[in-house]
């Protein structure tokens, strides 16, 4: 999705389009999946300087708000987003909070009708599984 458009939903939604807000939309369609707030804030430093990481925090939330991000997990009090671009869904290792992306099919039709029985609109699910990584347990996988 191009920046314009991102502009073009921000106003939708009633926020302003600030160049912090575009350029750390920007730089999570850049980025390797599952990045940290410093990651976005490093990935942007030449571009932006002084770009203040709250404000990269506060700009992830509102692209969460607009659903162009979600935030994955929140290891050892670190969050990490990733776009919505492409949904799957996640194992991650309670030991050391490694992330894996699983590609997968997953029954949750019934998790999300559910969710319109109570009420819901627009709902998505992704799966979660918490275990411990072939690392953590001495394995190769
Ligand atoms: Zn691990
Ligand atoms: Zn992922």
């Amino acid at each position: 999705m191009g920046s314009d458009r991102l502009a073009e939903r921000l106003r939708e939604r009633g926020y302003r389009a600030t160049p912090q807000r575009l350029a750390v939309g920007r730089a999570m369609q850049r980025l390797a999946h599952h990045a940290t707030a410093d990651q976005v804030a490093e990935a942007l430093a030449r571009d932006m300087p002084g770009l203040a990481l709250p404000t990269v925090y506060a700009a992830l939330e509102v692209l969460e708000t607009l659903g162009d991000v979600r935030r994955v997990a929140t290891i050892g009090g670190t969050a990490y987003f990733e776009t919505t671009a492409r949904p799957h869904h996640h194992a991650i290792c309670t030991r050391c909070g490694t992330i894996e992306d699983l590609e997968a099919e997953a029954g949750l039709k019934p998790v999300l009708e559910a969710a319109r029985r109570v009420g819901f609109a627009d709902a998505r699910a992704e799966v979660t599984i918490l275990g411990t990584c072939p690392r953590c347990r001495g394995r190769t996988p």
